[in-house]
């Protein structure tokens, strides 16, 4: 977390580049790459998240952890940032009596954090519009793309006007589903692979308490392991927990067997007794939201030429079991600057040197992404790895 703030180099010759999709990841590239004397336009399919309105998609709040912060230390936001995060310093496990066990993260009080999915996008892109290099356009879909000709179309999802552009070089930052590697992968000799667990995902809420209290350890990542599934809690700001049931889509135990508010209650208080009374809104939350799927996604090359280059889940989308695919994606933030410090406007080598460097990094992950999932569900709660932790942590 040493890394200086990037400052812009002398760069009058700096070329505009192109950004698809302010998430996450693209909203951190553009501050990036303003910062080195680009001019940014940034183009992202949904409205201004900013300007109100409920924001779609997943979870509501992620761990942010080592190589995340590192990427955010590198923009000089790490500060705001920790503002806004709460640390988790350890796992804390429910079994299904309500007995708690505990797991550090690691010595001398190191954490991972929780940070609101929202609020995180929100500050990246508040940090963006700042910089007069960078220009952010709300509701314009990628709709086609030739690489070759470096040429995109764009629908306005307000109006449903089209346009085309010229793009001189593209960062498609556009996620798990991106239509930027879409039409990558229409190219030749060009790997893909998708691959879902059997296994979705249900987000449920613990209230604050009536003084705006956490009504669990705030400072914790909170288990329920269960064998073949699990629930996990992080903490809010506001005093909420955000829960996150992992539950097969078939079986004895699964969304399937779950068809009515009767059986959720009393699935729920056979086995996680404890924490029922602290979801008064339990069953209305389980049917009203949406059931996820968990994919991974692997493709190479994320490079087209040194024209277009892919970031992030765009790339390399991963279970979220080991909590590292924003951090994942930030991380390639930096190592791009990095390549940017040392090879300057060499972008055939920066593009190459990325992807070179970071797909096997990003196999690594997930394959233990996937690899955790079993251990959360299963082995953390087994008497035996507690002890083995309790003797490596010493
Ligand atoms: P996204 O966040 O998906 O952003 C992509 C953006 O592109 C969106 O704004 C989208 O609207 C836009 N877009 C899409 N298509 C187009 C188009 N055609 N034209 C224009 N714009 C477009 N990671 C962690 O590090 N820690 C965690 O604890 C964690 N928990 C998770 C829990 C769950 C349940 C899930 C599902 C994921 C979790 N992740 C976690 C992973 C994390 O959410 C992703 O890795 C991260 O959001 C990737 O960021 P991104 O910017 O690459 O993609």
């Amino acid at each position: 977390m040493s890394s200086q703030p990037v400052s812009a180099p002398d760069s009058a010759t700096a070329e505009p580049l192109t950004i698809m999709g302010a998430g996450l990841v693209g909203s951190l590239l553009s501050l990036f790459l303003a910062r080195r004397g680009h001019q940014v336009d940034v183009y992202e399919r949904r409205a201004d998240m900013r300007r109100g309105g409920a924001v779609e998609g997943r979870s509501i709040n992620l761990a942010l952890s080592d190589r995340g912060w590192r990427a955010l230390e590198a923009v000089g936001i790490g500060d705001e940032i920790r503002q806004v995060a709460i640390p988790m310093y350890r796992r804390v496990m429910h079994d299904v009596h309500g007995n708690l066990s505990f797991q550090p993260y690691g010595k001398d009080n190191q954490a991972i954090y929780s940070v609101s999915r929202a609020g995180l996008n929100r500050t990246l892109l508040t940090l963006a519009e700042a910089e007069p290099r960078i220009r952010l356009h709300f509701n314009q879909q990628l709709t086609s793309l030739d690489p070759r000709h470096r040429r995109l179309e764009l629908r306005d999802t307000v109006t449903g006007q089209e346009q085309e552009l010229a793009f001189r070089r593209l960062f498609g930052t556009d996620g798990a589903f991106s239509a930027v590697r879409s039409a990558l992968q229409k190219t030749e000799r060009y790997n893909y692979s998708q691959s879902y667990l059997d296994y979705g995902y249900k987000e449920l809420n613990i209230e604050p308490g009536p003084d705006g209290e956490w009504l669990l350890e705030k400072n914790a990542l909170h288990i329920w392991p269960r064998g073949q599934y699990m629930m996990i809690a992080l903490p809010n700001l506001d005093g909420s927990f955000n829960c996150t049931l992992f539950f097969p889509y078939e079986g004895k135990h699964s969304f399937a067997s779950l068809q009515t508010p009767a059986q959720v209650q009393a699935f729920f208080e056979e086995i996680f007794p404890d924490v029922v009374p602290l979801m008064p809104e339990l069953t209305d939350e389980y049917f009203r939201n949406p059931t996820g799927s968990l994919v991974t996604i692997r493709c190479f090359p994320w490079a087209f030429d040194d024209d277009v280059l892919l970031l992030g889940d765009a790339s390399h989308a991963i279970v979220p079991f080991y909590g590292q695919g924003m951090n994942a994606g930030f991380e390639d933030c930096t190592v791009l600057n990095e390549l940017m410090e040392q090879l300057g406007d060499d972008w055939p080598a920066i593009f190459s040197q990325f992807q070179q460097q970071r797909k096997p990094n990003a196999d690594a992950m997930a394959e233990l992404a996937v690899y955790n999932f079993e251990e959360m569900r299963d082995r953390v709660g087994d008497p035996r790895f507690l002890l083995q932790k309790k003797i490596e942590s010493k």
